[in-house]
């Protein structure tokens, strides 16, 4: 067995090491991250789990802990650019097990991690249920959305969060009640090295047809500024002034007048449509769009004054 590893740039060899008899998740090794995320970019990571239980993931956990492996949690990777030298350690990925909802009388719902949030869009219209129809079209499991705080349209994730569950490195078990999360714009500060498991959510009732319009009408915004058809992770930047965001300037609004739409660094270009999108026109590397965030973060900065903060996670190495 070899558990050499872990510094910079050197590899986890671990095709032995990961000797779980009771484990009923898959594990693969060195794989692609473009694979794993909606910008179909980034190097290989060394190690990919994909927990089907608590169990599974309470065993991951404590061996990654004890081996002290360094690890990265993703849902969906729709929010994630992962650098072409890909990832040295361990994703554990939910998106295998944890996709239960249980629902708790009319409008309440426990949704496993790894819950796709169209999934919870698509239940809660069919309940009679509002609440959640600004997240129509945002990919991305729950678990990622409690994260960044997904929001659109002046909605957040938060809006009907009532709790988290959480689980340790050591594999124990934590419930957050809302009063105890601290959400951000496109943020939540978690306790560091924890992996949230499940989302506790509350919604209003109402009339189908209410819910089914709101949609409609979220869906036509969506289409009309966002109709973006190569891979991307969404929106780059953050918007600036975001605690009023509402009313601020929009982060695209600023690249654009920049005259930056449809500049273009190998494989990635500023989207002509959406000019706070970076598109993947097939070939991107990672590389391409780290240089071409410097570009408009450096002119949007020099023509508007205003610093551009990045809303995507740069995760791996170069
Ligand atoms: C076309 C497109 C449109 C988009 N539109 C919007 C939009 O309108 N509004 C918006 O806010 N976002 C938008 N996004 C961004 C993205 O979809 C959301 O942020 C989404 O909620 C992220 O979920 P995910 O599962 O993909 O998270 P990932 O990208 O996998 O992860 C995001 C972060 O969460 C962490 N994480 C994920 N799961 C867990 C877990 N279970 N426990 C602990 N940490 C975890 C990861 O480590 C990472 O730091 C868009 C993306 C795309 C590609």
């Amino acid at each position: 067995m070899s558990y050499e590893l872990k510094t910079k740039n050197q590899k986890l060899k671990t095709q032995n090491c990961f000797p779980f008899p009771r484990f009923k998740g898959r594990i693969l090794f060195d794989v692609p991250m473009k694979d794993y995320t909606s910008f179909r970019i980034g190097g290989p990571a060394d190690v990919m789990v994909f927990p089907k239980g608590e169990d599974d993931l309470r065993e991951i956990l404590s061996f990654v802990q004890l081996k002290d492996f360094p690890v990265l949690f993703i849902g969906s990777g729709t929010n994630l650019l992962v650098r072409d030298g890909g990832i040295r350690g361990v994703v554990i990925n939910l998106s295998d097990g944890f996709r239960d909802m249980q629902w708790k009388g009319e409008d309440e719902v426990t949704a496993g991690a790894g819950v796709k949030l169209s999934e919870i869009v698509n239940e809660c219209r069919k309940r009679g249920l509002a609440g959640l129809e600004f997240a129509v079209q945002i990919p991305g499991t729950i678990g990622g959305a409690v994260v960044m705080n997904t929001g659109a349209y002046g909605k957040e994730i938060k809006d009907v969060v009532t709790g988290i569950d959480l689980m340790d490195m050591k594999g124990n078990k934590e419930f957050i009640n809302k009063d105890g999360m601290r959400f951000l714009y496109r943020g939540c500060i978690l306790p560091s090295n924890h992996i949230i498991t499940s989302v506790h959510l509350k919604f209003k009732r109402d009339d189908t047809r209410d819910i089914e319009r709101r949609i409609k009408e979220f869906k036509k915004k969506r289409g009309e500024t966002q109709s973006v058809c190569y891979p991307s992770a969404g929106s780059i930047f953050k918007n600036p002034n975001h605690e009023g965001w509402n009313n601020g300037v929009s982060a695209g609004k600023l690249i654009d007048e920049a005259g930056l739409k449809g500049t273009r660094i190998g494989g990635a270009m500023v989207s002509d449509v959406h000019a706070n999108y970076i598109v993947n026109l097939g070939s991107a590397k990672a590389a391409d769009v780290i240089t071409l965030l410097g570009i408009i973060r450096d002119k949007v900065l020099k023509e508007k004054g205003v610093m551009l903060e990045e809303e995507i996670k740069i995760v791996g190495e170069d």
